[in-house]
């Protein structure tokens, strides 16, 4: 497969459309990204990488980092997390509350804000030095040493994260944080702020395309059981309300978050993250999904 000429074309015919949608703004610092960036990294599973784009640009991973927070909680408690966080698709926006109060306490999967949130719960629990236990973990994944916490945006998610403390106080009052609220709500904003690049994503997310292994240190991470877990709830549940739309389109598991990236896994193939940060009303990159999704089109591989 000629990925180079395929990037290529994807950059072409994607810098063509009319960059719709709007750069988030809700979390104040992240206003500040020009909105006509657009990166693309794909990395084969044989080791070759191909990219287009603004991709040594770091960006916001935001909610990516939910798909690193559930490897990292799984590697350390397995399925006892599901004792505390379900499977489902939500059907509702990222940060919503109206199914957990009806629903007790138990979010409907991991990626939603709630789910998010009860597994930093977990983390907070189990490592030792939280913030710095997590960076190390997403630095030996990506195989890249530098990366780190944005503090700027944490400090800004947290005097305008409300929606997130609501959450996290609804799941308190029902027995699904043990830690501090201020503890948990620290840890996700932390989270949330990791800054990577295009080819980072890549790097880090070769893992599930190569039976739970990092092609860089031929690490076994998760068991090849936990990477067909994660990717389903990817597939079901990374694009919230959209994931529909997206498994339709693009035919891939995959992750977004509201800094524009979007990573997606063929299995045994590639890991491709791409990066535009203008958002559909979903809170998901229009110009990315539409790259991804030619990007499937135009090899005729997905997952189906
Ligand atoms: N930090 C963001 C929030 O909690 C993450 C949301 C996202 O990327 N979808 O609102």
């Amino acid at each position: 497969m000629n990925y180079s000429e395929l990037l290529k074309n994807i950059y072409e015919e994607v810098k063509g459309l009319p960059l719709e949608g709007k750069v988030a703004s809700y979390i104040p610092q992240l206003a500040n990204v020009s909105a006509d960036k657009f990166g693309m990294s794909l990395l084969t599973v044989d080791g070759k990488e191909y990219k287009v784009g603004d991709t040594d640009e770091n960006f916001s991973i935001q909610s990516i980092s939910k798909v690193f927070t559930l490897t990292h909680v799984m590697s350390l408690v397995g399925e006892t997390i599901w004792e505390r966080i379900g499977v489902e698709p939500s059907g509702n926006s990222f940060n919503s509350i109206v199914q957990l109060e009806y629903e007790n306490g138990i979010p409907r999967n991991p990626f939603i804000n709630a789910g998010a949130l009860v597994m930093a719960d977990l983390l907070v629990s189990k490592l030792n030095d939280p913030k710095k236990d997590f960076l190390e973990f997403v630095r030996k994944i990506s195989g890249n040493k530098n990366i780190e916490y944005n503090l700027a945006v944490a400090k800004s998610e947290k005097e305008t994260g409300f929606m997130n403390a609501s959450l996290v106080n609804m799941l308190k009052s029902r027995g699904n944080i043990h830690n501090k609220v201020e503890d948990v709500l620290d840890f996700y904003f932390h989270q949330c702020s990791i800054e990577m690049t295009c080819k980072d994503l890549a790097n880090s997310f070769l893992l599930f395309a190569n039976q739970g292994k990092c092609a860089h240190l031929q690490d076994q991470i998760i068991s090849g059981s936990q990477v067909k877990r994660i990717s389903a709830l990817m597939l079901s549940c990374g694009f919230y309300d959209e994931s529909g739309e997206f498994a339709y389109k693009v035919g891939l598991p995959g992750k977004s978050g509201v800094g524009g990236g979007i990573v997606a896994v063929q299995p045994q193939k590639y890991s491709v993250a791409v990066w535009s940060p203008k958002l559909n009303k979903k809170g998901n990159s229009s110009l990315g999904m539409k790259a991804l999704e030619l990007l499937t089109t135009k090899t005729g591989m997905s997952i189906f």
